[in-house]
């Protein structure tokens, strides 16, 4: 499903992130940013080493105890059709219970890393559902806080026009949508 926001769009769709031509994809890293399963295993494998050896570089420079939680950093694409990649952590839901304090974390990881793309005039990207995988967060929280941090956040931005939810299985994306529908509903 797609919606307009003024100027902006947000589009949710069922997909592989790996295959976006998007700006900026952003991957749900971990604070190492060394790559790990899911969607980071994914993107570090199809982009290549360039990403990887950049990502060292961040951490060696600039994070040398690891990325925090909600912070994000980018990095080339590699071989991706992606031209950046933005990398996030997401909040760790231990007992798969999302709250307030990591309610919060994980609405930084969207908002850092949209604007950041912001910052380096990027008008299109796609995120996968941050958080939602092996840290086990609860999808259906978690993806009312992704698509609401998106609603508040796109339409003050100057620069990037377009966000794109690539979700990984049919039902993820049967939980956005209705979520989306029912933010929609509300505004
Ligand atoms: P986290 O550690 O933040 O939970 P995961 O990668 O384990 O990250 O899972 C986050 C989401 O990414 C899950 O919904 C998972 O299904 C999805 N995912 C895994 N591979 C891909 C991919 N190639 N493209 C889009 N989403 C993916």
């Amino acid at each position: 499903m797609e919606i307009k926001l003024g100027n902006k769009k947000l589009i949710l769709k069922i997909g592989d992130i790996t295959e976006e031509n998007t700006d900026a994809i952003v991957n749900a890293a971990n604070p190492t940013l060394l790559g790990g399963g899911g969607v980071d295993g994914a993107i570090h494998r199809k982009g290549g080493s360039k990403i990887l050896e950049e990502c060292k570089k961040i951490r060696k420079e600039q994070y040398p105890d690891g990325l925090p939680f909600g912070e994000a950093v980018i990095t080339t694409g590699g071989n991706l059709k992606a031209r950046y990649v933005i990398h996030t952590v997401g909040p760790i839901c231990d007992r798969g219970v999302l709250d307030t304090e990591k309610t919060k974390l994980l609405s930084n990881a969207y908002k850092n890393s949209l604007l950041l793309a912001d910052r380096l005039h990027l008008k299109s990207v796609a995120f996968p559902s941050i958080s939602t995988g092996a840290y086990r967060c609860p999808l259906d929280d978690a993806s009312k806080v992704a698509l609401k941090t998106i609603l508040d956040l796109l339409p003050k931005l100057k620069n990037v026009e377009t966000v794109i939810f690539t979700l990984f299985t049919k039902d993820i994306y049967n939980v956005y949508s209705k979520n989306l529908k029912e933010l929609i509903k509300d505004r």
